[in-house]
């Protein structure tokens, strides 16, 4: 069950210390808070684990400074959709809105290799209008010898040159704890110039030691991918992890499938869950198509085929894109062959839009329909 609270109630007000006294009274259950951070208001929330099969609803409901009560199943209980549940399904990082219902794109490096390419996009992302980007300075390779990344010695410059071309959040790897920390010392000592969300690899979907750390901090929002190689239900519960140690700044992505089913693909795609996850939980849900295909493969319509699953997803609702671009894909040191050129930047972002504003019509259509 969850006791929502009256918008902005906190600690310091009296019927906040009310309701949490009352709640903390209740026998047989235990008391988790946790803080949701929409784009206009705090919701404070009370979940009650344990015996509340036998608790009345009404009487909760009365107490003064509960906006409402929700029972919830077992499922996703924070992240989750539940029966009369109204929670927000979007939240604002610096200056940028992640929800359900707009679409970021976070065109970028895959890997960062040097500083000019890191400027050459980077001036390109704003001569295009974006203000989000990838970067990756971690890289969890598959072989022991492939470049790792450049690690903490390039957060520095890429951070400077974010803020230097009105990049606000930067997409970034993590694969250990201790990186948070990196990635904050760096911010710190640059001025704070972008923000930061850290992002959870398909590899490490399930290092709940890494899943928790990272939801004990509140200052980073954080992009969990799904695992490759585990259920949908597995991929949320490791959202759910993050979530549950207070962090519910969550934005779930979808990055295809490992099976040979896939080939000629790098992963089968796996877009088609994009609503799916929306309806299941609140998380805004983000699509990876160069993951997904892995290859700049042309369909014989002249569109590649990363161009044709990015359209998939975005008219089937998603709300973020992360997309390798790089200036010099033959001198990439990590993924280069799925990598778009800057030349294709404004042409990819027009394709998008062609497919966003298709799915705006169809909701558009799909409301009228349900309305006679
Ligand atoms: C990435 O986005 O750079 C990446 C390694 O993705 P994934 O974890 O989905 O393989
Ligand atoms: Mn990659």
């Amino acid at each position: 069950m969850i006791v929502i609270l009256q918008p902005n109630l906190t600690p310091q007000h009296a019927e906040y210390q009310f309701v949490r006294n009352y709640l903390e009274k209740l026998p047989n259950i235990t008391l988790r808070e946790h803080q949701e951070h929409g784009t206009q208001q705090v919701l404070t929330e009370f979940y009650l684990i344990g015996d509340t099969a036998v608790l009345s609803k009404e009487e909760i409901e009365h107490l003064p400074g509960v906006d409402r009560v929700v029972r919830i199943s077992e499922e996703y209980r924070i992240l989750g959709r539940h029966r009369d549940d109204h929670r927000p399904t979007s939240f604002e990082y610096n200056g940028i809105v992640f929800s359900q219902d707009n679409l970021n794109v976070f065109a970028g490096l895959c890997a960062v290799d040097t500083r000019e390419h890191v400027e050459l996009m980077l001036r390109a992302l704003q001569a295009n209008g974006q203000r989000c980007t990838r970067m990756g300075a971690y890289k969890p390779r598959t072989n022991p010898y492939s470049f790792q990344g450049h690690g903490k010695t390039c957060l520095p410059y890429v951070f400077e040159l974010a803020g230097k071309y009105g990049i606000k959040v930067i997409a970034m790897e993590i694969t250990h704890e201790n990186q948070v920390q990196e990635i904050q010392q760096a911010l710190d000592q640059t001025g704070q110039p972008t923000g930061v969300m850290l992002q959870i690899g398909t590899r490490n979907t399930q290092n709940f030691e890494l899943l928790k750390a990272v939801g004990r901090q509140r200052h980073f929002p954080v992009l969990i991918k799904r695992g490759f190689g585990i259920t949908l239900e597995e991929s949320i519960n490791a959202a759910e992890y993050v979530a549950s140690e207070g962090n519910t700044r969550i934005v779930f992505g979808l990055r295809g499938m490992k099976t040979n089913m896939a080939d000629p693909h790098r992963n089968f795609v796996d877009f088609a869950h994009v609503p799916v996850v929306k309806r299941l939980t609140r998380m805004p849900v983000c699509i990876d198509p160069s993951h997904s295909v892995g290859t700049r493969s042309v369909a014989p319509d002249g569109i590649l085929d990363i161009m044709h699953v990015t359209a998939q997803g975005v008219i089937a609702g998603a709300n973020m894109i992360l997309i390798d671009f790089h200036p010099h894909p033959a001198k990439a040191l990590v993924d280069g062959p799925q990598a778009l050129t800057i030349d294709e930047l404004a042409y990819f972002l027009e394709d998008v839009q062609i497919a966003r504003t298709a799915y705006e019509q169809r909701l558009v259509h799909a409301r009228a329909f349900h309305t006679v």
